[in-house]
Parts: C-alpha cells; sequence; structure tokens
C-alpha cells in the first residue's frame, strides 16, 4: 500500500501545475460605462470638459456591483462602486475583496447607483408590465494581480447605459444639495404614452419619475442618445427635490396666445412663455450647461434642441442642429433663430413691442442662470435656493402662472435674502432691448 501511495505523488504534482496556481489575493474592482460621443467642442476645449472629442469610457459612479464564484447565484461581494466624493470614483472602496486567483468569477453591475448619498434607479418599462433593472454581466473574469483595481469596460451602449452615464456624471457635478433622495428614471416606449399630452420625448411626472422615451414612433426617436434631454429632465427633478418650498407648476399656454411664432411656438426654447415656464424650463436648460461645461471656465455651449448622434461633432451629416452659446450673447452670425440660441427681444423684433412684456423665452433664463452661477459663483444648490425663497409664502402672481412684474423683482429680492446683494446688472444681460426678460 505505501509504495502505491508513494506512486501516486507524481501524477498529483502534474495535476496541480496544470491546473495553475491557486493563491488568496485582494483585490477592487472598477467599472467603467462605454457610450461614445463626440460633441459641443464648437466653443469649447477638448479635455476641459465632459465630452472629448475622442471615444471615452464614463466611471460608473455609483452603481451597484455584485460579485459570484462563477455558477453560484448568490454574490460574495456586494456593494456601491465610489462616486466622486471616493478615492476611486467608479470604483470598490478599497482593494480588499479576497478572491482566488486561478478561480473563475462573474461580476454584476446594475441600473442602480448611489451618487452623494442619493440613490438613482434606471429602469425599463413596456407596455405597462415591466420594471426592470439593467444587468450587466461579465462571466469567467479572474484575478491575478494582489492588491490591484481591476477595470471592467465593456457594458453596451444601450439606453438604460447612456441614461446612467449621464445622470450619474450629472449628480456626481452638481448634486443641488440633496441628500437621501430616491430619483427614478425610465427608459419607456411612446406606446405607454407616460408624458402628459403624450407628445413630450421625455418628461417629469407629478410623482418624480423622470420618463425617456426610445421608441420610432418619435420625432426623436430614442431620446437617450440627446445628452442635453438626459441632463434636462434631471435638472427639473433636482430642482423639485431640492427646493425647501414647492416650486409653482409651470405654464405653457403661452404658446397658444403669442404673436411670434418664430420658433415654432409650443414648449420650445426660444418659443414666448409665461415667465413661470420659462424660468423653470431655462433653469433645467442651466442645468445640462453646468453638467457639460465647466462653470467658471472658457465658456458655455449646449445644442439648440439636441445632437442627433453623441458622436457626431454639430454639422455633422446626420447632425441637423448646431451648438449655440450659453453663456454670451447668441451668434450674430447665426441667421438661423431657431438654433442661435436667440432671446426673445431678437426672435420677436418684428412683432409689436408690447406684446413681449409679459413674456420670456428659455434662453433668457438660462443665460441669466448660468451668469449667476459662472460669473457670480452661485452653486446650483444657491440657485435652487434663490428660486425656492423666490416662491415663499405664494406662488407666482400673474394670470398665467407668473408676469414679468412679479417673477423677476421676486428674483432680484430672493437672490439679495441670499446673500447676492451685490447682484450686479449685467447677471441680466438679457435685458431690456438686448433680451427677452421684460422688468
Ligand atoms: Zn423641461
Amino acid at each position: 500500500m505505501a509504495r502505491n501511495r508513494w506512486a501516486l505523488w507524481p501524477f498529483a504534482l502534474v495535476l496541480l501545475v496544470a491546473a495553475g496556481p491557486a493563491w488568496a489575493i485582494n483585490i477592487g474592482i472598477c467599472v467603467n460605462l462605454a457610450p461614445n460621443y463626440v460633441d459641443a467642442y464648437a466653443y469649447q476645449t477638448p479635455n476641459t470638459d465632459f465630452f472629448d472629442d475622442s471615444p471615452v469610457h464614463q466611471p460608473a459612479y455609483g452603481m451597484w456591483i455584485e460579485v459570484y464564484t462563477s455558477g453560484n447565484t448568490t454574490p460574495f461581494y456586494s456593494g456601491w462602486l465610489q462616486d466622486d466624493n471616493g478615492t476611486n470614483p467608479g470604483c470598490t472602496a478599497a482593494k480588499n475583496i479576497t478572491v482566488t486567483s486561478s478561480t473563475p468569477y462573474d461580476v454584476k453591475v446594475f441600473s442602480q447607483m448611489n451618487v452623494h448619498n442619493n440613490t438613482v434607479d434606471v429602469l425599463k418599462r413596456r407596455y405597462l408590465t415591466s420594471d426592470t433593472f439593467m444587468s450587466h454581466k461579465w462571466t469567467g473574469v479572474t484575478f491575478t494581480t494582489n492588491n490591484s483595481y481591476n477595470t471592467l469596460s465593456d457594458v453596451p451602449d444601450i439606453q438604460m447605459s447612456r441614461i446612467m452615464a449621464v445622470l450619474g456624471f450629472a449628480l456626481s457635478r452638481h448634486d443641488g444639495g440633496l441628500n437621501g433622495q430616491l430619483i427614478v428614471a425610465y427608459d419607456v416606449d411612446h406606446i405607454d404614452n407616460p408624458c402628459s399630452g403624450g407628445d413630450g420625448p421625455a418628461c417629469n411626472d407629478l410623482d418624480g419619475v423622470i420618463w425617456y422615451q426610445v421608441d420610432s414612433g418619435q420625432t426623436t426617436p430614442d431620446i437617450t442618445k440627446y445628452k442635453s434631454v438626459l441632463a434636462h429632465e434631471l435638472g427639473h427633478r433636482v430642482m423639485s427635490d431640492a427646493a425647501v418650498n414647492e416650486i409653482p407648476s409651470p405654464e405653457y399656454l403661452a404658446q397658444n396666445v403669442n404673436s411670434c411664432t418664430t420658433g415654432g411656438g409650443g414648449h420650445a426654447r426660444n418659443s414666448p412663455e409665461y415667465h413661470s415656464a420659462a424660468v423653470l424650463e431655462g433653469f433645467a436648460h442651466f442645468y445640462s450647461d453646468a453638467t457639460f461645461n465647466v462653470v467658471g471656465g472658457a465658456g458655455c455651449a449646449d445644442y439648440s434642441y439636441y445632437a442627433i448622434q453623441w458622436d457626431l461633432a454639430p454639422g455633422g451629416s446626420t447632425n441637423t442642429r448646431y451648438a449655440y452659446d450659453c453663456d454670451g450673447p447668441p451668434d450674430p452670425n447665426n441667421t438661423n433663430q431657431t438654433t442661435g440660441g436667440d432671446w426673445l427681444y431678437n426672435n420677436c423684433y418684428y412683432s409689436p413691442f408690447e406684446s413681449l412684456a409679459g413674456y420670456a423665452n428659455e434662453y433668457d433664463y438660462e443665460r441669466f442662470f448660468w451668469d449667476m452661477a459662472d460669473k457670480e459663483g452661485a452653486t446650483v444648490a444657491q440657485l435652487i435656493d434663490i428660486l425656492s425663497d423666490a416662491n415663499a409664502g405664494t406662488a407666482w402672481n400673474g394670470p398665467y402662472g407668473g408676469d414679468t412684474n412679479d417673477v423677476v423683482p421676486r428674483l432680484v429680492d430672493s437672490a439679495t435674502l441670499n446673500g447676492w446683494d451685490a447682484y450686479p446688472t449685467y447677471v441680466w444681460d438679457n435685458e431690456i432691448t438686448d433680451n427677452g426678460v421684460w422688468r
């Protein structure tokens, strides 16, 4: 018997070597999302903003991660990846996940994240029946280097990952002072018809849910390709959730009564609107600006509508819209008033001037908020405080949810109340004949 036992040893050694070395190591895991975009560099210096002019992988800010030994159904590690408050955004907090070097693992991430202590759920909903998380799974991953971070990068460029990329990034840059909030966003088919009126490509509903429509029945199919929309809707959500005083509902009826139809009317950036609509929409545009531009940096660019594809330059073959300057005045060389980002006054110069007195357009307020942030140093949270305090006690006065003589003075008073008493006139650079914010 002893002889036979000794005789087995060489065979066992060969098996051990063939299976590879196996020892416990400690690792961290990082995850990148993979939307490929190039955008908005007409007014920007590449590499200073969110969008470089080369394919960019975005850190999976705060996403939920689970690690399994392959074949198992119970994760042995789970947790949030770090947001930008962490040492390594998009990575586990530490390199302390103990694994075995030769064992294959499965790693899953979900379209749920925690950014600055706020939870964001991105869900897919079809025909009112399914609310499902995106989960992406890497199978058979092995880790070999002790005390290292391992990056997993091939989350596909799909609707939900685009939503995750923008919402995570936007919230990590400007949380508006939110803490402990739950933000829910749906990737939804138009057939579900969730937006009031049914024709909006994206909207917020009264329950605080963001809907992004992705079907081909829309004039702008798959709204998740339009980063401005993704951030704009989040801007509404952040504003509503962070405001101490309830923000009055905007009144969009002005689309039917204005005498200036240059922009096509409706709830468009350049349509004459009652101030209650223009100020809230302008804030959401500003939030998008602040997401994709550096406040206090070289300038500000946005799209008057939306880039058709994230990876096309302005004016590209399938991109029918152009960037506009959201920092300075409209581009005088851009005669297309829909795309030039024009103020209401310029946009409606041919109209009876008095007809503009009760109106503003969204560009006007967008630039106002940008100037307060860029030139005066107001944070998004402070701007929300100004908006909120302008509504303290009573909602906007006026027959249509706020008129010029109510909204603008209230904002000025509220800004002073919040410590912005210097409040120079130039922040109202859309003033009087140069703009549509008539006061
Ligand atoms: Zn909006």
